[in-house]
């Protein structure tokens, strides 16, 4: 995946947010303060406003940057702090080893932000299983990453604001998790 491609991808995140906002809200609304589907739209609406064509690296960066400039919960300084260490690593052509790499990269800097670890109920259950489901050819499956997602919904969250739900939280996909999903497919090294 070159500039261009990635480039495209994330300009392109900023319709299917604005889609998925009412299913991000709902979530969010059964487990949060309901502002998940808003958070992500005005933060990928920032992005296709902000970022223009330039390498792959300074592409990532100014994603995170308007990312955390836009978002204004917690999902806010983790996915944009989480773009700009990325950033550092990105290679000029996105290949199968580098989109590891920046996977590996997507996780920690989560983890270690958001003090999180596996089965807490976060967007990190789905970030940090995704080379998982990475096929060979450096294919991300929006139906695999699905699942992870799905594998959330009976974990008790113990992180943000769902935690306050207790064992209410019980039930629900992680909002956070779902917007996961959508973004990771976006680095898909498959032609669409
Ligand atoms: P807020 O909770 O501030 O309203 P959002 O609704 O935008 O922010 O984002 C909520 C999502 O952020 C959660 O569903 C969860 O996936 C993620 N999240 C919250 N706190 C943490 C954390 N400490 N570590 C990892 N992810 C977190
Ligand atoms: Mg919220
Ligand atoms: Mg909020």
């Amino acid at each position: 995946m070159n500039n261009t491609m990635l480039l495209q991808r994330l300009h392109k995140l900023q319709e299917t947010f604005t889609e998925k906002e009412t299913e991000l809200t709902a979530l969010d609304r059964e487990i949060g303060d309901g502002d998940h589907g808003v958070n992500m739209k005005r933060g990928f609406n920032a992005v296709k406003e902000k970022v223009t064509e330039s390498s792959t690296q300074e592409i990532l960066k100014q994603t995170g940057m308007a990312l955390m400039g836009s978002i204004g919960g917690a999902s806010g300084p983790l996915y944009g702090f989480s773009f700009v260490k990325m950033s550092e690593a990105a290679k000029d052509e996105i290949d199968v080893e580098n989109l590891r790499e920046l996977l590996e990269i997507f996780a920690e800097t989560v983890s270690s932000k958001g003090k999180v670890s596996g089965g807490e109920k976060t967007m990190y259950d789905v970030i940090s299983r995704a080379k998982e489901v990475l096929g060979e050819d450096g294919a991300l499956k929006l139906e695999d990453l699905q699942k992870l997602a799905d594998d959330t919904k009976d974990m008790i969250a113990t992180k943000g604001r769902a935690a306050y739900f207790k064992e209410k939280s019980k039930g629900t996909v992680d909002p956070g998790a779902q917007s996961a999903v959508y973004l990771l497919s976006a680095f898909t090294l498959e032609e669409e």
